[in-house]
């Protein structure tokens, strides 16, 4: 049997060197977090004001899902002779207005900023409160940037949450919050998992736009994903306290959070064990059949999604495979401490990223495999490597007990595809 909480305080790499790179990038830009968001918050739609570029990044990245009732469009504002900025602000009011009129299922409106010199001379958050008072009660309106220049994918999740702190409710008993958009069945699991636990838990964000979780002094939050330093910043002026503890990844990371929570709200551990025990043994009977495949092979991440330091950890110490460089663009070592404990020692760590010096760096030590976004996963195939979509990280219901098992399968079905391809 497992011990509830195996964290063994390794060599880790708290203190250790980061390499800083600052050049070209090859990251999406924040509007890609609609494609997930608009799943989440299911009365809620996403407004990008923006060029044609944005629109056609955001249709793409949906892919193939087909709504009846799509919830997310662009009004797009380049490309057009604007007279001046109150034109601008007209023709969005106009806009807004029209689809309010035809989908009174909206509650939420978010305005969502993005690159254009014509959105950026435009006040969004002067038209988010404008436009909040003129369909109030109703609908909310709020404005957040997802602008490339601003901010890479999983950022934009981050501004959005940020912009919602400011309207949550005041919480008058302590409470979990759990800060991160989780897939719905995640959700549900943690969301049992607390229950039996004892422990009074909400999610953020929440799945109604009238079903905003309270905040205050009495708050402890969890972080569900490593990308929210904005949010969590947002939510600690609320009075909240975060509770330091790696990322729901893996068995060993998915036990030390829920651990956090059990601290803080005086939960023993034991009581943990027995109601986690279950499900931790099927994930590590599950782990132990992904291991074969993994084990001793060699990944290279590429900075993309901010998730590339828990899953190091969790690939490393759960799976055995070796870390030739682990690249995230933001290292917030605060909310990263715990796992960058739990690295093994002389890990190289880089932040930010200039595309060339990487890949050359990626191409000298020919990796089993590499994570990297979609722009850099064709031509190093191309050269022979073997890819993984970060992306495809951020799609997919990874975090959890129960989730342990697939997300190892997500690197183990790229090698056994190129396996099978050298056949
Ligand atoms: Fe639009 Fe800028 Fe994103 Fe391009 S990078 S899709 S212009 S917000």
């Amino acid at each position: 049997m497992t011990p509830v909480i195996p964290l063994r305080p390794a060599e880790g790499c708290g203190d250790a060197p980061v390499l800083r790179e600052r050049g070209q990038r090859e990251v999406f830009c924040g509007l890609t977090g609609i494609i997930w968001l608009h799943r989440k918050i299911q009365d809620a739609f996403f407004l990008v004001v923006g060029s044609r570029t944005c629109a056609h990044l955001v249709q793409s990245a949906a892919g193939v899902m087909i709504f009846a009732e799509p919830r997310f469009a662009t009004a797009i504002i380049d490309e057009r002779d604007l007279a001046g900025l109150a034109d601008a602000n007209t023709e969005l009011d106009r806009v807004v207005t029209r689809l309010l009129e035809r989908r009174p299922d909206i509650k939420l409106l978010f305005l969502v900023g993005s690159c254009p010199s014509e959105v950026i001379k435009l006040d969004l958050s002067r038209a988010a409160a404008r436009l909040s008072q003129r369909f109030n009660p109703g609908v909310r309106v709020l404005n957040y940037s997802g602008s490339g220049i601003e901010t890479t994918f999983t950022q934009g999740e981050d501004a959005c949450l940020a912009s919602l702190v400011p309207v949550l409710p005041e919480a008058a008993e302590p409470q979990l919050l759990v800060v991160g958009a989780l897939a719905d069945v995640v959700e549900d699991q943690f969301a049992r998992t607390f229950e039996a636990l004892g422990i009074p838990a909400r999610f953020f964000p929440p799945r109604q736009a009238n079903a905003m979780p309270p905040v205050g002094p009495g708050t402890r939050m969890l972080l569900a994903q490593p990308f929210l330093a904005d949010t969590a910043r947002a939510l600690e002026s609320r009075g909240a306290t975060r509770l330091p503890a790696p990322f729901p990844l893996g068995v060993e990371g998915t036990m030390a959070w829920l651990a956090a929570a059990c601290d803080a709200f005086g939960v023993p551990r034991a009581r943990l064990d027995e109601v986690t025990r279950p499900a931790r043994e099927r994930a590590n009977a599950a782990l132990a059949r992904q291991r074969v495949h993994l084990e001793g092979k060699r990944i290279f991440f590429f900075p993309d999604s901010q998730l590339e330091i828990p899953l190091a950890r969790f690939l490393s110490r759960e799976l055995g495979m070796q870390l030739l460089e682990v690249a995230t663009p933001y290292l917030h070592r605060q909310h990263l401490a715990e796992e960058l404990a739990l690295l093994p020692a002389g890990t190289a760590l880089a932040e930010g990223q200039h595309v060339e010096n990487q890949l050359d760096r990626c191409r000298a030590a020919q990796p089993d495999l590499v994570v990297c976004g979609l722009g850099l996963a064709n031509p190093l195939e191309a050269e022979g490597m073997t890819t993984k979509w970060a992306i495809e990280l951020v799609f997919t219901p990874i975090q959890g007990l129960d989730q342990a098992s697939d997300l190892a399968e997500l690197f183990t079905r790229p090698l056994n595809r190129r396996l099978r391809l050298a056949a």
